[in-house]
């Protein structure tokens, strides 16, 4: 998983932290080869749907549960370095970069 679509480097877990999750998702670059890629369709549904989950989680499910407020923000918070720590690291797919060119 993370393999580049270019050079077929595997992507170490530091490597997909550094260059991918803790970074803007407008350009990702191999850190082999230097070529531009971007993660696939299929990793930003399973980005979208992760977020939800931890929306859905912090906005519904604590207001209804009642919990107090510290806990809620714990639980909030290790949702959130979980999504970014493992979750992205272990999802992502890379893609060709597709260039965005307008045509008149
Ligand atoms: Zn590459």
């Amino acid at each position: 998983m993370g393999e580049c679509p270019h050079c077929k480097h595997e992507w170490t877990y530091k490597e997909k932290l550094l260059g991918y999750a803790l970074k803007p998702r407008t350009r990702i670059r191999c850190p082999k080869c230097r070529e531009y890629i971007e993660p696939s369709t299929l990793s930003i549904i399973y980005d979208y749907i992760a977020i939800f989950l931890v929306a859905l989680f912090i906005f519904i499910l604590i207001p209804i549960m009642q919990w107090p407020m510290w806990p809620s923000l714990l639980i909030s918070f290790i949702l959130f370095l979980l999504y970014v720590f493992l979750f992205q690291p272990l999802t992502i797919r890379f893609k060709h970069y597709e260039y965005n060119i307008k045509k008149k």
